[in-house]
């Protein structure tokens, strides 16, 4: 199985994603956690990504290509992953394309996790005095929404036009929402 998570921030996703995977025992790569690693290491990736990701943009596609690349080319992914942040623009979703392909791997599907802004923004000033995250005060959050629905909202048409978009309401219980997603992709 091989998806791909798409949803505005503060909607849940991580937190399903961590659910979908377990039930089919794929991997979850989430490039928030991947660049908050590269972050806290110090490196080269890291270093170019902080300014980006502290003031609520996105880090260059060409990064995050190179990101994925990589990490869809090792072993632990060869038995099916779901993409949790990525691809987030058009030119990520069509390399991400190239690459899949390159490898013979294909899609299977795109959830899309759908709920009201105003309820988002409040769950994320929550979560942002728990988790310390530098992004998550309520200026960056606002301006992460703003990137959303400008950048990554236009891939639901592109998912949408291969047949693979499937939109799940993401407003409810966890157990209830994960099983919401585990039947749309039956
Ligand atoms: P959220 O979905 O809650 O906004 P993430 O943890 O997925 O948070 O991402 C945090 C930040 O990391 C983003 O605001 C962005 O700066 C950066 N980032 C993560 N994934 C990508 C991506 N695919 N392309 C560009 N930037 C990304």
């Amino acid at each position: 199985m091989r998806l791909i998570f798409l949803g505005p921030p503060g909607v849940g996703k991580g937190t399903q994603a961590k659910r979908v995977c377990e039930h089919f025992s794929i991997i979850h790569l989430s490039t928030g956690d991947i660049l908050r690693a590269e972050m806290a290491a110090e490196s080269e990736i890291g270093q170019k990504a902080k300014s980006y990701i502290d003031n609520g943009e996105l880090v260059p596609d060409e990064v995050l290509l190179g990101i994925m690349d990589n990490r869809l080319k090792k072993e632990d992914a060869q038995n099916g992953y779901l993409l949790d942040g990525f691809p987030r623009t058009i030119p990520q979703a069509e390399g991400l394309d190239s690459i899949m392909n390159n490898i013979s791997h294909s899609l299977d599907g795109a959830i899309s996790l759908t709920a009201d802004e105003d309820e988002l923004v409040q769950r994320l000033i929550n979560r942002g005095l728990e988790s310390g995250r530098s992004d998550d005060t309520p200026e960056v959050i606002r301006q992460r929404q703003k990137v959303y629905w400008n950048q990554t909202a236009p891939l639901l048409e592109y998912y949408e036009q291969k047949n693979l978009l499937k939109e799940v309401d993401g407003l409810g219980d966890i157990p209830e929402i994960t099983e919401r997603i585990l039947s749309v992709l039956k």
